[in-house]
């Protein structure tokens, strides 16, 4: 693979376990955040729904309080309020409310569970207040404010106190001190507020967070003052902070806040009873910290499988690559055995001729005697023939010719037989006839056998016996078997070599026995340079019967060398037999 090619390649798997890591990391926040939502969700309803418990108990409180015969007796100026005040602040005590105190109808206070305290209520007026307002006019009057006298937040819960004909004649208002409801949510966790129409954060279980408003400006500060809701200047805007929306929850992001987390999970819910908004923010630390475990597990996991696959991938590559080399290696061995059998080929057939050449220089003796003789005769005969052509005689001449005549085809015969064994033969293999390759060979032996005094006997038939081979191939092994008993048999009284031939379906066998002394080391004789004669004299050259060997296992037949039970070697060829005649 090319280099660029492998890049891309690579560049585009690492962004795929990327977007796979990514992916997994955005299922595991989504998972985290929609838990954590949920969890928000029902802490937001407990915090509201403890909220709303907490005051139910205070909103009937001014109506039951507004019928008592002591608040109607505190509301004629002619009578002493010490006992309206101490009935009020028992019931202060009774239900845990703050202040429980009675307005008449300008709005000054005639009566007060603290009369008695430094931060009495009495003679203050609270006219200004909506509350007051409400209830005057005979309606229920529900406010949240910091107290003008007490500087404290409260609840103002209040109710018309009526005369006889129902017409209100002052104002019964109950007082609940907001620290007090705080303080049992305290401990939680989350942050928790709850802000009014305003978005004046009037409630939290964190207090710092107590007067800071949402979208604070200061011209609606200026206008609030004037309510004498809040203290005075005292609103200051909630912390910067940026909200965005991920897998459809808020997220605020509040960068370096004591308070507030860097990122928090928000919910809110709408409180009409009090006419306020929840909200509560979750610290997402954990879920994001969480979705990056697993996130990094995934891309641990997507490593190690990678890896193990980038292993595989490589091992197995190496292998290829391995038995790529082998394979040349092999082909290139292959080659050079092809090589060098074609040159051991070469070799073997130079000295298969270099042999022949030897044995046709080993014959040349015999041969120019047994050529000598009928020129000599034939020289005779045309000497003779010519005395008788001029004497007239000329049938005798006539049969002088004729006996140059059959001397020349003698001749021509022993040219003949060895033109053909010294040709060299092409290497086909074919059907040729066994009987006359032996008489070919003997024919060829003939004249040193003679000389020597051996006797060849060749018991063969005239019944072609056709094998599978060259003949003169053949003819050599025969006359390379025949030349060696003789050389065995020299210096010997009788000398006898005996050739059988035993055609068979499947295989001919030819054997040679000779009558000399047998073989010293019979399992060493078809080893290239192994002689027994004299190397000087140019005889022993060790590779007779190697080349022998060599010949006949190319036709598919054995050679073999044994000494004779009775004595002398005995050489057995064992040919395979031709189905037609050549
Ligand atoms: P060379 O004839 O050049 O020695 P050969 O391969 O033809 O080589 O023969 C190898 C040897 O085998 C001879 O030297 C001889 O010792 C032995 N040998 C072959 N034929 C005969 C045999 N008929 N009788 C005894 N020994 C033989």
């Amino acid at each position: 693979m090319k280099p660029i090619k492998r890049l891309t390649g690579f560049a585009l798997y690492l962004a795929l376990c990327g977007g796979l890591v990514w992916g997994y990391w955005a299922i595991a926040y989504r998972d985290a955040l929609m838990q954590l939502a949920g969890t928000g969700t029902v802490q937001l309803e407990q915090a509201t729904d403890r909220l709303l418990g907490q005051l139910e108990r205070f909103r009937q409180l001014p109506g039951l309080l507004a019928d008592h015969p002591l608040v109607a007796r505190a509301l004629d100026p002619a009578n002493n309020p010490t006992k309206t005040n101490a009935f009020l602040l028992h019931n202060a005590d009774l239900t845990g409310a703050s202040d429980i105190y009675i307005l008449d109808q300008s709005g000054t206070t005639i009566a007060s569970s603290n009369a008695n305290l430094p931060r009495s209520f009495m003679h203050h007026n609270y006219s200004f207040r909506p509350y007051f307002q409400d209830a005057i006019n005979g309606g229920l009057g529900f406010f949240h404010a910091l107290g003008a006298s007490s500087l404290q937040r409260g609840f103002f819960f209040a109710g018309p106190i009526r005369d006889a004909n129902a017409k209100p004649i002052g104002v019964m208002v109950v007082k609940v001190d907001i620290e007090a409801l705080e303080t049992v949510w305290r401990a939680e966790p989350q942050i928790l507020l709850f802000h009014d129409e305003n978005g004046v954060v009037f409630l939290s279980n964190r207090s710092g967070l107590i007067f800071k408003m949402y979208d604070y400006d200061p011209a609606l500060q200026e206008l609030l003052n004037a309510q004498r809701q809040y203290p005075d200047n005292g609103l200051t805007p909630l912390p910067a902070h940026s909200e965005t929306v991920v897998f459809g929850h808020r997220l605020w992001q509040t960068p370096d806040h004591p308070i507030f987390p860097q990122t928090s999970l928000t919910l809110t819910r709408p409180v009409p009873l009090i006419d306020m908004t929840a909200q509560i923010f979750v610290n997402v630390h954990d879920a994001q910290k969480q979705a990056q475990f697993r996130a990094m597990l995934a891309a641990a996991l997507i490593a190690v499988v990678s890896l193990t696959f980038y292993a595989l991938r490589q091992r197995r590559l190496r292998l290829a690559e391995r038995l790529a080399i082998e394979e040349r290696a092999n082909s290139e061995l292959e080659k050079r055995v092809e090589r060098r059998t074609e040159q051991l080929h070469r070799a073997q057939d130079d000295l298969v001729q270099a042999v022949k050449l030897t044995a046709l220089g080993e014959m040349s003796a015999g041969l120019s005697h047994e050529l000598n003789q009928p020129l000599a005769a034939i020289q005779n005969f045309a000497e003779n023939g010519k005395i008788l052509l001029q004497r007239d005689r000329r049938d005798e001449a006539q049969e002088n010719l004729n006996q140059i005549s059959s001397l020349t085809k003698r001749m021509d015969r022993i040219i003949q037989n060895l033109r053909a064994f010294a040709r060299k033969e092409d290497k086909t293999v074919g059907p040729v006839d066994m009987i006359e390759i032996i008489k070919e060979a003997v024919k060829l032996v003939s004249i040193r056998a003679r000389n020597e005094g051996v006797t060849i006997k060749a018991d063969i038939g005239t019944t072609p016996a056709p094998v599978m081979g060259g003949d003169v191939r053949l003819q050599q092994v025969l006359i390379n078997l025949m030349s060696n008993a003789m050389d065995a048999m020299q210096g010997q009284e009788s000398k006898t070599i005996e050739i059988m031939l035993e055609p068979g379906p499947k295989t001919t066998r030819v054997s040679l026995r000779d009558s000399g002394p047998g073989l010293n080391t019979p399992d060493k004789i078809f080893e290239p340079f192994y002689t027994t004669k004299s190397v000087d004299t140019g005889h022993g050259l060790g590779l007779g019967l190697s080349i022998s060997y060599g010949i006949v296992q190319s036709f598919g037949g054995k050679i073999k060398g044994t000494n004779h039970p009775y004595g002398g070697a005995i050489f057995t060829m064992e040919l395979q037999s031709a189905q037609e005649t050549p």
